[in-house]
Formats: structure tokens, C-alpha cells, sequence
């Protein structure tokens, strides 16, 4: 292919022809928009093997090739083999559904291709209204500062610098311990092994059984590690917790914090978002505000497109003391390019970052906290619907009365083994997900092998909530029927 250049001839990477890009961009922007307006045509389907093996072996291009062939191949090789989580029957993880809205964000982003770590422009005052906006909603003090960030492993991974580095700031020399309810999130403990404390330094505090973290086991533990030696340090508190919603009574373990010294962290990767919801899902969030540092997402609840999540911290002096690293050519100046008073580089890793924060401005101003809350809600209310659903069929059983938006149950048959159970458990999730009927996981609860689904789809009506669990009940028949387990 004759590569670009510009009118002096000199090699450029901008298209030869602009009316020709320009109206492939057009085409591309209509396929894009109506995947999105028959998002319930689009369920995740399995990558082929052969274009697997494919991708596997293509060798690097050497040369450039034609961007309408590029083009063709995405449409065939790239564009239908998405997660899915666009679908409005996706319950799996806990995966947003994405928005109309952040493909328009995505466009412009990519034109202005901002470089976020710092200087004057206007993206850092764009992310710094985003988070002042959530400053408000959750309830921190003024001195706050915040973070947009990949997402909540991230944001709590540097939770727990800022926390590692004030506890040692005291001059102790004693070994650091966290603590965490059994069904606390793996960010938490990658994160404890990331800052060099170790996740062998994690205590895992016993649940109560609406699986919320036993207070009393939590002080026993604390009390017990100070009289061992140790220097608690990080406690993480679990708003809406990833396996079964449950929320821990934020307001019990932020007393325990303040009385012996301890930093409270809370994860509200999904559940924070049940402060802009209705009663009774509203008050998981109450104690919130109490929290030395924040982690939640804006690609969960709120259906921001991937990535970005938010770190929200207390002290905000402290937040930028532990980041804060300027050598001489990020010097800042008082006024032109490298000016600015704000440099997000100072609260975090990244220096170079996207403009990350105009998705979530875009969606934050198109639905308003009240519009995210709806959602909530209405998915709170689907957990629900599903959960009184499925305790009126044959052959499965509720695992719990769903607090928020997550509904767990097995599905059984006469005579099975806890093994059996398992795998039949599992081939249920994987039958449904190829079929493309709805997508849930499996998890364990209380030691039994369940399907999961978490509900954060706005796209998702109570008509996807009914259909799904017929076609759990037509897999379980069919899998019955068709072998032994
Ligand atoms: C999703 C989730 C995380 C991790 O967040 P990422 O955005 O995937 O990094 C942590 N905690 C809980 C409760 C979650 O649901």
C-alpha cells in the first residue's frame, strides 16, 4: 500500500484521502449504534477455534494495509465476540451494560486524545467536577480528593499506599495486619501483596449469616494482633459484597477504626450506588461517608463504558504527600501549558493518563444521580422477582433472600452428590450462556455450588428476568433428560 504523506511529501500516519476515512467513520458509527439499539440481538458467542488459532499466529505487519480492509476484517473477526455484557439477559460478575452515551464520549476523547497526568487544559477540571460531584453525593469533607482510575482493584491498591505510608509514618516497626470479612474481594488481597504488607497479613473475620462481617470477631482479631505485636493498619469495610450483596454495617466498623487508630476502607465497587437508590436499598450505604478511603466503579451500577473506577480519600493532603514526586522536567509553571494547579499525576502511578473522567461527566450530566438510582432500584427490585421466581420452581433452591441486586440458587436433582451438584451447577451457566439466553456464573455459598446473577443491567426488564429462569428451567430438563451426572 502507498503510505501516507503529507503535501511535502513527508511521511504522516493521517489518512491519504480525509473524505474517504471520513466516510468510513460514518459507517463505522452506524454499525456501532445499531449493535447498541438491538443490544438484545447481541449475546456473547464463543470465539471460533479456527479464528482463535488465527489471531494466534498472525505475524506482526511489517506494512501498512488499506483502513477499509482493517475495517472488513474487525466486522468479521473482532466485533461479534464482545463479552456480551451489552445483552439485557448479562448477569454474570458483575459487568455494567454499557451506554449509547459513552460511544459519543469515546469519539471525542479520541479527537481531543488529552493526556490527563497534569498541565492546563481543561480534562483535569472535567475530572475534578466528576469527583467533587461524588464528594457531594457520598458525603466527604471538603478536603477530599479523589482518583479516576482502571477501577476498584486500582483505586484500592492505592488506598492502601496512602494507608501503609501514614501507619508507618508513626516510626513502628511492627509487622502490618489488615482485615476483611471471608467474602471480601481478591483486590484486596493482590493489593496487600502489591505494597509489600503480604496478603499472608490479611485476617479474614468470620460472617454472620446474612453474610455480613461478624463485629465482635473483628475486634477479637484486632485486640488479639496488638497483643501479639502487630500494628493493625487496614480495615475494609464491604458495601454490597461481590458473591452475595451483603453489606457490613459500616457505621459498627468505623467506631471500632476511630477507637484503636485503624484506616477504614470501604469497597463500593457496585453497592455505593444504593445511596442514589430507593428505601430500603439506600440504607447499605448509610456510614459511607465515615470512611478514611472510597473504591467504586462507574462501569458497574452506572453503566460507564469499560474502564473507570474512582478512588475517594478523606485526607486529601495525605492522598497527595504519598504520590506527589515532580524531577525537573515535570516542573509546573504558574502560567502556560505547564501550569495548572491540579495534576492528577500527584495522587496516583499513572503520569500519562486518557481522559477517563468526560464518559463519566457526559453520563453523570445525560442521568443525573437519580437517574443511576432508578436503576438500582429497579435492578434491587429484579434480584427480588427473580428470587420469588425461582422458589416457585421445581429442582432449585434460593440460597438467600436477596438484600440487593444479587440472587443465588441451586439448581438440584434427586439423589446428587455435592460433586454432581457442582458440575451440573456449572453446566446449567455454560448450557445458557451458548444458547444465548442469559448469562449467569457460578460461585459458592455456605459450600454449595450456585448460580450467581448480579444484576446492574439498565437494560435488562422484568420480561429478561422471567425468561431466564424458563430457560433454566428448560436446561435443567434438558441436561436431566440427556445424561448422567
Ligand atoms: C468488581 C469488584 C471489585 C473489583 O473492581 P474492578 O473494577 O473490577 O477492579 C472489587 N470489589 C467488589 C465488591 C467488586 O464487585
Amino acid at each position: 500500500m502507498k503510505k501516507p504523506t503529507n503535501e511535502l511529501g513527508e511521511p504522516t500516519l493521517d489518512p491519504d484521502d480525509w473524505a474517504q476515512f471520513r466516510a468510513t467513520a460514518h459507517e463505522v458509527l452506524d454499525m456501532s449504534i445499531d449493535r447498541l439499539e438491538n443490544a438484545q440481538d447481541h449475546p456473547w458467542q464463543p470465539v471460533p477455534s479456527e479464528l482463535k488459532q488465527r489471531f494466534s499466529k498472525k505475524s506482526a505487519p511489517s506494512s501498512g494495509s488499506p483502513l477499509s480492509k482493517t475495517i472488513e476484517e474487525i466486522k468479521t473477526d473482532i466485533f461479534p465476540y464482545a463479552t456480551g455484557n451489552t445483552h439485557p439477559a448479562f448477569f454474570g460478575w458483575v459487568h455494567g451494560a454499557g451506554l449509547p452515551d459513552s460511544l459519543i464520549a469515546a469519539m471525542i476523547e479520541a479527537a481531543m486524545n488529552s493526556n490527563c497526568g497534569g498541565r492546563d487544559h481543561i480534562a483535569p477540571y472535567v475530572e475534578q467536577q466528576v469527583i467533587t460531584w461524588c464528594r457531594e453525593i457520598f458525603e466527604f469533607p471538603k478536603g477530599a480528593s479523589g482518583l479516576l482510575v482502571s477501577g476498584t482493584s486500582m483505586a484500592t491498591m492505592l488506598a492502601m499506599v496512602v494507608a501503609r505510608d501514614k501507619t508507618n509514618a508513626g516510626g513502628l516497626n511492627a509487622p502490618l495486619t489488615a482485615y476483611a470479612s471471608m467474602g471480601v474481594h481478591s483486590a484486596i488481597s493482590k493489593s496487600l501483596n502489591i505494597v509489600g504488607v503480604g496478603s499472608k497479613q490479611l485476617q479474614r473475620i468470620k460472617v454472620n449469616n446474612d453474610h455480613t462481617m461478624n463485629i465482635e470477631a473483628l475486634e477479637a482479631a484486632i485486640l488479639d494482633d496488638i497483643s501479639a505485636g502487630a500494628k493493625p493498619f487496614f480495615v475494609v469495610a464491604t458495601l454490597g459484597g461481590v458473591n452475595t450483596g451483603a453489606s457490613d454495617d459500616l457505621r459498627a466498623i468505623a467506631r471500632l477504626c476511630a477507637a484503636h487508630n485503624i484506616w477504614l476502607h470501604i469497597d463500593g465497587a457496585f453497592g455505593v450506588w444504593t445511596k442514589c437508590a430507593d428505601d430500603p436499598w439506600r440504607d447499605a450505604a448509610i456510614g459511607v461517608e465515615l470512611a478514611d478511603s472510597l473504591a467504586f466503579d462507574f462501569h458497574k451500577w452506572p453503566s460507564v463504558n469499560y474502564d473507570c473506577g474512582c478512588l475517594l480519600m478523606r485526607d486529601g493532603d495525605q492522598h497527595r504527600r504519598a504520590f506527589t514526586e515532580r524531577p525537573e522536567y515535570l516542573r509546573s509553571a504558574s502560567h502556560g501549558l505547564a501550569g495548572g494547579e491540579l495534576w492528577f499525576c500527584d495522587y496516583g502511578l499513572e503520569l500519562s493518563r486518557g481522559f477517563r473522567a468526560l464518559k463519566v461527566w457526559m453520563a453523570l450530566k445525560t442521568h443525573g444521580f437519580d437517574g443511576i438510582g432508578e436503576i438500582v432500584s429497579k435492578n434491587c427490585r429484579q434480584a427480588r422477582l427473580m428470587a420469588a421466581l425461582i422458589e416457585q420452581e421445581d429442582g432449585f433452591e434460593l440460597s438467600f433472600k436477596p438484600t440487593l441486586n444479587i440472587c443465588c440458587f441451586q439448581a438440584v436433582f434427586s439423589g446428587a452428590t455435592n460433586r454432581e451438584l457442582d458440575q451440573f451447577n456449572q453446566e446449567i451457566a455454560t448450557a445458557l450462556q451458548l444458547n444465548g439466553t442469559a448469562v449467569f456464573s457460578t460461585t459458592t455459598i455456605d459450600g454449595r455450588s450456585v448460580l450467581r446473577a448480579a444484576i446492574v443491567n439498565h437494560r435488562c426488564s422484568n420480561e429478561d428476568i422471567e425468561q431466564a429462569v424458563k430457560g433454566l428451567r428448560r436446561v435443567r430438563q434438558h441436561l436431566i433428560e440427556s445424561g448422567p451426572h
